[in-house]
């Protein structure tokens, strides 16, 4: 229904001049639907991650995800004049079994957080570091930073920030109880520093290899 809507509110636009008030009525329908989506598209995700729908486990280089994040986020880094860098210690990486899917949708929402709080000139970098038979993945900005009040409750479902000047970005608060459910179906963690002002760092760790699925 949701595309049915937004499919609509284009196709109005084609069939005669509109007046601006007109015009700007419609936008807003369109820009909300788009916000209902995406979190009808949260809450599903959710649903299905913590029913423990099985892991499609995929063996892949460590930094294959890295490539794929920064291939999505990029059109919306370079908008947002935030740069997008990569930083690796170590020039030979081994391979991660994972569910490669989850994997990316986990480290896009960090990124995709990062570039939404940081501001214009500020940059995002993502790093990994190997810890035996563990990957980190590192997401830093220099943007706004967290509390240490709100970094007690960030991870949970509907949490946001609630005195910060970017409320109008319309989050549901799901995009880091996504990240946290898909790490723990891996046996992985992630947890955040931050400061405020000076910027964020959220690790995404997870092992190499499941164990037995
Ligand atoms: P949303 O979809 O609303 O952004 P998230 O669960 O992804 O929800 O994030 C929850 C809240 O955590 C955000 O509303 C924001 O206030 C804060 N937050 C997340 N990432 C960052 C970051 N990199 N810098 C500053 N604040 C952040």
């Amino acid at each position: 229904p949701l595309a049915l809507i937004q499919g609509y509110t284009s196709m109005l636009q084609m069939l005669g001049d509109l007046n601006e008030q007109q015009t700007s009525f419609l936008n807003k329908i369109s820009e909300e639907t788009e916000k209902i989506s995406h979190l009808v598209t949260n809450l599903l995700d959710l649903g299905r991650i913590e029913a423990g729908v099985g892991l499609q486990l995929d063996i892949k280089p460590v930094d294959d995800v890295v490539e794929r994040v920064i291939a999505a986020a990029q059109v919306q880094a370079d908008q947002k004049r935030v740069s997008l860098i990569t930083k690796f210690e170590q020039a030979t990486l081994p391979p991660i079994q994972a569910d490669q899917a989850l994997l990316q949708q986990a480290l896009f929402n960090l990124v995709d957080n990062a570039i939404k709080f940081t501001d214009p000139g500020g940059e995002v970098a993502i790093g990994l570091r190997l810890k035996e038979d563990r990957v980190e993945y590192i997401v830093e900005d220099n943007g706004i930073g967290i509390s240490p009040a709100d970094q007690q409750n960030l991870f949970e479902k509907f949490f946001r920030v609630s005195n910060q000047q970017d409320l109008d970005e319309g989050g549901s608060g799901l995009g880091l109880a996504i990240v946290k459910s898909i790490a723990e179906k891996h046996s992985g963690t992630v947890h955040v520093e931050s400061q405020l002002g000076v910027g964020s760092k959220f690790f995404l760790e997870l092992p190499l290899r499941q164990s037995q699925n």
